[in-house]
């Protein structure tokens, strides 16, 4: 594999489960540490960092370390995986200062859904009053 040594390119492999080949994912490339980003959270499961073009003052993605492609594409073996993402949530929340002030979880699907990127994300968003499903 040109310019992917062959351990990250067999672990990447693994990581697809049934979704496919997730060697031209930008989220997995993040997680693999092949591009760099501004993490704010991980542990075995789970990674969060800021997103590269924030939409508020507080914009941090949360993502599961293994490819999912997007929420269409869950099964019932994801459900652990998915309730992590939402503790890190909490978490964020407690660390940055928003559990009481509040703050958004939100989860683009699909083309009409707004989703860009094919690794599901939780978009942790902060620090900008808003109304109700703006
Ligand atoms: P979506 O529209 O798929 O829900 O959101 C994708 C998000 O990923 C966007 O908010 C976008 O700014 C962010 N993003 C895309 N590429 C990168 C990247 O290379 N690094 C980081 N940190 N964020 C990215
Ligand atoms: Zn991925």
């Amino acid at each position: 594999m040109r310019g992917i040594s062959s351990g990250v390119y067999y672990r990447r492999i693994i990581a697809a489960g049934s979704g496919g080949s997730v060697i031209d994912c930008v989220f997995c490339r993040i997680i693999a540490r092949q591009t760099a980003a501004d993490i704010e959270y991980e542990d075995a499961h789970v990674m969060a960092f800021k997103d590269i073009y924030p939409k508020a003052p507080v914009h941090v993605l949360i993502v599961p370390k293994r490819h999912i492609a997007s929420i269409a594409e869950l099964t019932d073996d994801d459900a652990e995986l998915i309730g992590r993402c939402f503790l890190v949530a909490r978490r964020l929340g407690e660390t940055k200062g928003f559990a009481d002030k509040g703050y958004r979880v939100s989860v683009n699907t699909g083309p009409e859904g707004g989703q860009v990127v094919y690794h599901v994300h939780f978009h942790f968003t902060a620090g900008r009053q808003r109304g109700h499903g703006a």
